[in-house]
């Protein structure tokens, strides 16, 4: 705990302006404020204003304002005492904990990390030093050099590029003399006992080495890249071993969660934040050698797939994010993983697809040497993104496969709904179903479609009319619709309608009343049916003689609802009323979308069924806009 007093004090002797100034190199002083290029939303004419008088600082773009803390908060992803902190050591003000007699809980914990981190420090200056001193460094120097980088590049350093050398106890010997115990070494996964019970050994050996940071720029972790093996290693071998992992990872520590760290994000932030979008590639070394080339808005995930915290992190700073990955199994693989960590946290995911086999640095490396300029053809690649979903959908059409195969067929096309289905914005998810229409059609797979349904259809009308079977819903349209969608909404109508029948008189619930069906509809005529009104002029329903009506099953549900109201106002069931009819609309429409798929492909050659079709699908998104009445 930083007592109120230093916070205050903190808060009173920090210059925002010089602080704001670091990130934001445009603030000149304009009258009595000072005037800059908002960092945290994209903008051509300065509307961020910083006071120094009030040490306050407000975006007339993006409404984002607050004080310095608040900034650093923001803008380096610090926690609210880590910003007090950072402007406390700027000012110079010593930070006075508020302690009782013992040390707290709390500051144990804090002092054990901070040792964790320190171990991992001298770790990243000591790998460092040996890609400079060790005697096998140029086998690393070599690896770097296939990338095109050397030591000296600038992106080698702000990486913290570094060699673990061969050998077993060359790190552990160090932090030895350091005085760092074996114990926080292998806590951060530096160090690992050995089976004998007695010492420990590197974990990291003969490796180029990564340096990971957190948020707030501490090394957190390491990946180390394995190399060709060292001269003499391969004749000491009596059998020949598996080759070693080609990346190999710390552990999680108390100082490091995999799931909820990017690669690159420390050195990426401003970057991203000016360029207001992020790219995702697969790799570290990616993420390195385009840093070199001057993209430097890059991260990776760490050996995982693209997790809902590490969208979450790079929400911070961005909303927009490009997935770089090529076009194999792999990199497909990726970008459907990333597709609802992306949803979810409201991320607008593209994907930018690289000719296959290439990583994101060859590509840009072999443009440069074409003479196009590296990062501008990898721009125009990026300028073709696609949304992901478009992505998955042109897969679904794309890859090879063979149409004729109606159970594959059938599959697609189920993917393909759902891939339609699941995208939430109504105009979205038109272009998707208006991009899988134009792809059916030109893959001609209504024709297969056709040949894969009729045969079915037929044998099963057939068997119907010799009684061999009951005539039900026939297969195919059994399988479209399995179970009606919008059960829970229209659950809750009903609900409500019970609870306060005076809703039938609400000329705005009336209209609702459409979206019913099948048992949900009964109820309601049944409630409507049973509403007498009072010598008094009050309505009531007459309970018995309602539940009297309905079959065992819609009876239990209703008597529930009558005995025990979940609802405690009529403004609060018109509401729920209201709420649940707008996502039965949209319910519809998914299904309506994925119903009108598969039509297609069972009208085609019928023109006039198509123009039939068109126009009802022209009539929904009408009515989804609220242009005309459905
Ligand atoms: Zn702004």
């Amino acid at each position: 705990m930083i007592s109120k007093e230093t916070i205050s004090l903190v808060r009173d002797r920090t210059d925002i302006v010089a602080v704001i100034s670091e990130t934001v190199p445009s603030l000149k002083k304009r009258g009595r404020r000072f005037l800059g290029l908002c960092p945290f939303h994209k903008e051509k004419t300065p509307s961020f204003n910083v006071n120094a008088d009030t040490g306050l600082y407000h975006c007339f773009g993006c409404k984002e304002s607050g004080d310095a803390i608040r900034f650093l908060e923001k803008i380096e992803g610090y926690a609210f005492a880590e910003a007090v902190r950072a402007l406390a050591e700027r000012a110079g003000i010593p930070i006075e904990e508020e302690r009782g007699a013992a040390p707290t809980e709390a500051e144990r914990h804090k002092r054990e990390r901070a040792a964790l981190y320190a171990a991992m420090q001298m770790a990243a200056t000591w790998y460092e030093e040996q890609l400079v001193e060790h005697p096998l460094a140029p086998m690393a120097i070599a690896e770097l050099g296939r990338r095109e980088l050397t030591p000296a590049d600038a992106a080698v350093k702000d990486f913290r590029v570094g060699y673990a050398p061969a050998g077993w106890e060359g790190l552990a010997a160090f932090l030895k003399k350091q005085g760092v115990s074996p114990a926080v070494g292998e806590s951060v996964g530096l160090l690992v006992p050995r089976s004998s019970g007695s010492g420990y050994y590197d974990r990291f050996r003969h490796r180029l080495m990564f340096a990971v940071a957190d948020a707030q720029g501490r090394v957190v972790a390491f990946s180390g890249r394995a190399l060709p093996p060292p001269p003499g290693e391969d004749e000491q071998r009596d059998a020949p071993r598996d080759p070693p992992p080609k990346y190999i990872n710390s552990p999680e520590s108390p100082i490091y969660v995999k799931g909820a760290t990017l690669f690159g994000l420390w050195q990426a932030r401003h970057a991203i934040r000016q360029e207001d979008r992020a790219i995702l590639v697969e790799g570290n070394f990616d993420v390195v050698s385009l840093h070199a080339r001057g993209v430097t808005n890059v991260v990776a995930p760490l050996g995982t797939a693209f997790t809902i915290d590490q969208a979450k992190l790079l929400y911070r700073y961005t909303r927009n994010l490009t997935l770089l990955f090529d076009g194999d199994t792999a990199g497909r693989k990726a970008v459907t993983a990333a597709l609802e960590p992306s949803e979810q946290v409201e991320l607008d995911a593209e994907v930018a697809v690289l000719p296959n086999g290439t990583d994101p640095d060859e590509f840009v490396r072999s443009k440069a040497s074409a003479g196009t300029g590296g990062a501008e053809a990898l721009k125009h690649l990026m300028g073709q993104a696609r949304g992901v979903r478009e992505y998955l959908l042109d897969v679904e059409f794309d890859v090879a496969f063979n149409p004729t195969n109606s159970r594959e067929l059938s599959a697609r096309i189920d993917r393909v709904c759902d891939i339609i289905a699941g995208e939430k914005d109504p105009f979205r998810r038109t272009m998707l179903k208006a991009r899988a229409d134009d792809a059916l059609g030109r893959l001609d797979l209504v024709r297969f479609a056709r040949d894969a349904i009729e045969p079915a259809r037929r044998k099963f009308a057939l068997a119907a009319r010799t009684g061999r079977v009951s005539v039900g819903p026939r297969p195919y349209e059994a399988r479209v619709r399995p179970r009606p969608p919008g059960q829970e909404e229209r659950k809750a109508i009903v609900g409500a309608i019970l609870e306060f029948p005076e809703l039938l008189d609400d000329s705005s619930v009336r209209g609702d009343l459409e979206l019913l069906e099948g048992d949900a509809a009964r109820i309601v005529a049944a409630v409507a049916k049973c509403t007498r009104v009072t010598a008094s002029g009050e309505k009531r329903l007459d309970v018995t003689e309602l539940l009297a009506q309905m079959n065992p099953a819609i009876q239990a549900f209703a008597s529930a609802r009558l005995a025990a109201p979940a609802l405690e106002t009529l403004d609060e069931a018109r509401l729920l009323v209201a709420a649940n009819s707008k996502k039965l609309r949209e319910t519809t429409v998914a299904q309506e979308n994925r119903d009108a798929v598969r039509e297609q492909h069972r009208v085609v050659g019928d023109w006039e069924a198509e123009v039939e079709l068109v126009k009802q699908a022209e009539a929904l998104s009408l009515g989804r806009h609220g242009l005309s009445p459905r």
